[in-house]
């Protein structure tokens, strides 16, 4: 710390400090590769501690009133207000500010203002601009988006000073694009001011201010309006500010609202009258109580980060330097054939390493050895099991993501009814990519974050080999495909992402068209939002047991912990009920609406809330409903190639087909790839096959056919006269498989291997969905160590 406060550090001292502080200091991100900064909520252990002193040391009063307390709460607000303009270099004398939100809230205020002028505004914004600015065009009565600087540039040029503008004008920009962290001129302020009147500017400094000095020194150079989000430098708290320049604080002045705070006195009963504040300006903005304890976390937030870190001044060089390493190091990632792996967005004129120009985030693209764009969801599972934290997407900045991913307005309107929205699975359409991997670097980033990034591509993402990837590796097909295979079990999974209820051999089962019965009719839905919840986000699902008793005609409900169990009636006879026990509800199942019965039964509620760990109760698909139009249909009927075969199948509650198949032999296969890697093998139940194929007579690891699945098209159950399965295509794979579903733990086997392994035009393929033959629609019959014909 010494050495720190002493400012003598070399940038190799200064990068080996942060990595060692920030082991005591940010603790929960300390297995974490923390690549999420611009919206960073990490805070430090010592910026809490501080924080929780000063609560227990200080009475806060509502401000506005003549206690002690109050008063005290004044002085600090009007110290915090003082100490937050020093650190922009912005004289209280010229300047104010005004504490809001977020930087989104602090833009509307800005934005509401212009709103009131007498002729309204025009409003001009850069094509950098994050979502927030770009939607105050909505209440302009003209607006324009800045395609380039150098339209910008032209349009100052051609101003003339003498012409007075008809009507105010906000042209507003981003300090630094929150996309691709390129950094804008911030002289335009001026140029604007002195070339048009009635022409005012306002920057978002929301990214730039989280890593660089924000300098107010120049008044004249100065924006009018500054929007900060204060949680993006220090973490915590969840403060807003807008920082208005005085000279430009008249537009205010028009506005009509009035609250708790910025008035003086109200009549409203026979005469409505009222006198605003007239003082300083932010007591005529900030309405209703001010958030006096996130106002005394800024002031701890504000010596905390000076402490851990030095000056933003440091701050900015480092995660300069960082910038530039990790840049550095996606350019040099090749395939083997030479190919690039990254397509980074940035231009000649941005030099990651110039702080002038480019800010510490790098947005990219990944290829693969074909060329071909690597998916964004595919990244995201492998960065999650992985601990990497990152962002993909559109990241709020539709101008940018349009621009340099050359997406045109009817491509970005048609990714939008193909599905794709801010965190959609649908990231490459026609052949593009609808969104950017985004890395931001902040100040507790280190050199070895950047390495380990670069080693987490290269690991899975990189293909040494000189020739082109095979469409799935590690696949062999034999020639023949006589008799081999047999179904070595059958499991349902009555409620949906719960643990499966293995069907006993010897007993045959029903298949339908939405797949085997008592499969996925169940699921648990949340409370408020009737959504079903998975597995994903609730791993201690896999821990919740169903059982089907025909004998009582009951599901059974097991779950750790209880000595309970919940009993409800396989029956869907109202008569078999305790009235009143579902109510019809609009649920959503993966994204679809359905309408489902949710049980009312508060002991049912309390039971799965209990194992789940959030407030959930049981509801059941309506059965009879599954093939009529309204219904939910498989997803997956696409074959490899695109061209669609058969017809969609009907689903109760699956997430993409009626049947899920998998091979003991593939399962073998991969489990001696992860042996071989060092990891631990999986157990079959990850994957919540419905039928597991074994080979017959059990063959030897080296006779065995792994992935012949891969080139079936169909399967004939139980001899000559047996019912027939299509298969649909592969199973795309996402870390649920990681998920032990005894301990309900998360491991990184076996995604990691698979995804190494197994991927196929940027999927990670295992297993197979399966149907039941259209024209067998009506159901059929199959069992345990029934023999199977492939074809
Ligand atoms: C994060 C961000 C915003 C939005 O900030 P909030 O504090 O979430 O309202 C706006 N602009 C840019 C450039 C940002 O990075």
């Amino acid at each position: 710390m010494a050495g720190l406060e002493s400012g003598n550090l070399t940038p190799e001292e200064y990068d080996a400090y942060v990595e060692k502080m920030r082991q005591d200091e940010y603790p929960m991100i300390a297995d974490a590769l923390y690549l999420d900064h611009a919206g960073t909520t990490v805070y430090s252990k010592r910026l809490m501690e501080r924080f929780h002193r000063d609560m227990m040391a200080n009475l806060l009063g509502n401000p506005h009133s003549a206690s002690q307390s109050s008063q005290h709460a004044t002085q600090l607000i009007d110290s915090v207000r003082s100490k937050l303009l020093h650190l922009c270099n912005a004289d209280p004398a010229y300047f104010d500010v005004v504490f809001t939100a977020n930087a989104t809230a602090a833009i509307k205020l800005v934005m509401e203002a212009f709103r009131e002028q007498s002729e309204g505004f025009w409003y001009g914004y850069h094509v950098d601009s994050h979502t927030s600015l770009v939607g105050a065009r909505e209440v302009a009565i003209a607006h324009h988006c800045f395609k380039s600087d150098a339209e910008v540039e032209a349009w100052v040029d051609a101003a003339h000073p003498s012409r007075p503008a008809g009507r105010s004008q906000l042209f507003a920009f981003p300090a630094q694009s929150n996309m691709n962290g390129r950094r804008l001129p911030l002289y335009w302020s001026m140029r604007m001011r002195r070339a048009f009147q009635r022409t005012y500017t306002l920057l978002d400094a929301a990214s730039y201010a989280s890593t660089s000095p924000l300098d107010l020194r120049d008044v004249d150079a100065s924006p009018d309006f500054t929007a900060l989000s204060l949680y993006k430098i220090f973490g915590f708290p969840d403060l807003g500010a807008l920082i208005v320049r005085k000279a430009a604080a008249h537009v205010f002045d028009k506005r009509k609202y009035f609250g708790g705070g910025t008035v003086d006195m109200v009549l409203c009963s026979k005469e409505q009258w009222h006198v605003k504040k007239s003082g300083s300006l932010h007591e005529r903005l900030e309405d209703g109580t001010l958030p006096v304890h996130s106002i005394l976390a800024l002031n701890a937030a504000i010596d905390t980060h000076a402490e851990l870190f030095g000056t933003l001044d440091r701050v900015s060089q480092h995660t300069a330097a960082l910038a530039k390493r990790l840049y550095d190091g996606l350019t040099a990632l090749k395939h083997g054939s030479g190919r690039d792996v990254c397509t980074i967005y940035t231009n000649a004129s941005s030099l990651y390493g110039d702080s002038r120009n480019q800010g510490p985030i790098v947005a990219f693209n990944l290829r693969d050895s074909n060329g071909d764009w690597v998916s964004n969801t595919e990244i995201e599972k492998l960065a999650s099991i992985k601990n990497i934290h990152l962002r993909t997407g559109g990241v709020c900045n539709p101008g940018g993501i349009a621009q340099w991913l050359h997406l045109a307005p009817w491509e970005m309107r048609e990714n939008f009814s193909a599905g794709q929205r801010c965190g959609g699975e649908y990231d490459i359409l026609n052949g593009k990519p609808a969104g950017v991997v985004r890395l931001s670097l902040g100040a507790m980033s280190t050199t070895s974050d950047v390495k380990r990034f670069v080693a987490f591509l290269e690991e899975f993402f990189v293909n040494k080999n000189c020739q082109s990837q095979a469409p799935v590796a590690g696949c062999e097909v034999s020639e023949k495909s006589e008799q081999r295979f047999h179904i070595e079990s059958l499991t349902v999974y009555p409620i949906k992402s719960c643990a499966g209820w293995q069907i006993s051999h010897g007993t045959t089962w029903e298949v339908r068209d939405e797949g085997l019965v008592w499969d996925r009719e169940w699921c648990i839905v949340h409370q408020t939002t009737v959504k079903a919840l998975s597995q994903k986000q609730h791993p201690r699902m896999a821990l919740i047991r169903p059982s089907l008793d025909f004998r009582q005609g009951v599901l059974r409900i097991h779950a750790p912990g209880s000595a309970d169990t919940v009993i409800v009636p396989l029956s869907q006879d109202p008569g078999v009920f305790d009235k009143p026990d579902f109510a019809q509800r609009d649920a959503t199942v993966c994204g679809d609406r359905i309408a489902a019965q949710v049980y009312a039964s508060q002991s049912v509620a309390r039971f799965l809330t209990e194992a789940v760990g959030v407030p959930c109760t049981l509801a059941r698909f309506p059965v009879g409903t599954a093939s009529d139009s309204a219904g939910r249909h498989s997803k997956a009927h696409l074959k490899q190639g695109g061209e669609a075969i058969g017809v969609p199948r009907p689903l109760l509650l699956s997430n993409e087909s009626p049947i899920l198949t998998i091979s003991r032999s593939s399962l073998n296969r991969l489990n001696e790839q992860i042996k071989a890697r060092g990891g631990k093998a999986a157990h079959p139940s990850v994957f919540r096959a419905n039928i597991v194929l074994a080979e017959s007579p059990l063959l030897p690891p080296g006779l065995e056919q792994p992935f012949a699945e891969d080139h079936w098209q169909s399967m004939r159950i139980g001899g000559e006269r047996g019912p027939v399965l299509d298969f649909l295509g592969g199973c795309r794979r996402c870390q649920m498989v990681c998920i032990d579903q005894v301990s309900g733990e998360k491991n990184q086997e076996p995604f990691v291997t698979l995804a190494k392994t197994r991927r196929a035009e940027g999927k990670v393929l295992f297993g197979v969905h399966t149907a039941l033959r259209v024209e067998r629609a009506g159901g059929a019959m199959i069992a345990a160590r029934q023999s199977v014909q492939t074809s």
